[in-house]
């Protein structure tokens, strides 16, 4: 079986199968945010063109992390709450009568 080197194309060699050639295609990145679901279409990512193993594109998995943590862009605070202030008001009023 000859191997096919395709020298325009910028991919390289599968690691699971070890015979097909990992090539970019657009696929769709999903993660999960504590509960939620997210999906990001047309994500590169590196598909074998024998096995079918994909493995997302490392460098938009790092620009993804990092869009998608919630921290950025936000100082580093920390909020203090003074012991003793009246954090339990058992009494809350939101019912409104309307008739
Ligand atoms: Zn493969």
């Amino acid at each position: 079986m000859m191997l096919k080197r395709t020298i325009n194309t910028p991919g390289f060699a599968c690691f699971e199968c070890q015979t097909g050639v990992m090539k970019v295609k657009f696929v769709t990145y999903f993660t999960w945010i504590e509960t939620q679901l997210i999906t990001v279409p047309d994500f590169p990512a590196w598909v074998c063109d024998v096995c079918g193993n994909s493995v997302y594109d490392q460098k938009a998995v790092n620009v993804i992390t990092t869009l998608l943590n919630p921290s950025t862009g936000r100082p580093a605070h920390t909020q203090k709450v003074k012991p003793g202030s009246n954090m339990d008001t058992n009494s809350v009023q939101t019912v409104e009568n309307q008739n």
